[in-house]
């Protein structure tokens, strides 16, 4: 993504391919393109003028977090400091154990950002530090450049964009098949 003359660049997290807009700001993480990005807080701030603070918005920044796993090169070329790359790795798991508690636990979608709360608490607490995880080797059914794409030109009740995130959000939980004993291993070893 980094050299040449090009027009478009690719999101090193969901692996979408943008043309290149060169007024847009990096995430603090410098985890997503910021094409991706941009699209990612223009959902946002349509889902809640147009639904108010639904129950299910959490699930959906940690959906799209979980998406964007950090790279170390890109972080380091944008001079990304050391403290905020070393939280771009710790929030990984606590990305997915949002994912987690919704889809294995089917947690209350109210009830999930304090027992996710809770678990950091917990880890920060016994400085558990985790690795890097690697990203998914399956590709996301449905990334940020499909929901704004549908969201944008579609007045969707709010029972279809209900459904539509949940769906982004499961199949990105789907995706991090690989770490699913991990997490609830981190959910049994951290939730007291
Ligand atoms: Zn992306």
């Amino acid at each position: 993504m980094f050299g040449g003359i090009s027009t478009k660049r690719t999101c090193s997290g969901c692996g979408v391919t943008y043309f290149w807009n060169q007024d847009l700001e990096w995430d603090p993480f410098a985890v997503a393109l910021p094409e991706c990005f941009d699209e990612y807080k223009k959902l946002l701030v349509y889902q809640d003028n147009r639904f108010g603070v639904l129950p299910l918005r959490r699930l959906v920044v940690d959906a799209y977090a979980a998406q964007h796993p950090p790279c170390l090169e890109i972080q380091i070329f944008l001079g990304i400091n050391r403290d905020l790359r070393a939280e771009s790795v710790q929030n990984m798991p606590i990305y997915l154990l949002s994912l987690f508690l919704a889809f294995e636990k089917n947690m209350e979608h109210e009830r999930i950002p304090l027992e996710v709360q809770n678990v950091k608490l917990n880890i920060i607490r016994r400085k558990t530090e985790f690795l890097d995880l690697k990203k998914p080797t399956m590709k996301y059914e449905l990334c940020m450049y499909d929901l704004w794409d549908i969201v944008k030109d579609t007045r969707l009740s709010r029972e279809e964009y209900t459904y539509l995130m949940l769906r982004f959000a499961e199949k990105t939980w789907d995706s991090w098949y690989e770490y699913h004993a991990f997490i609830k291993k981190v959910y049994l070893t951290h939730k007291n």
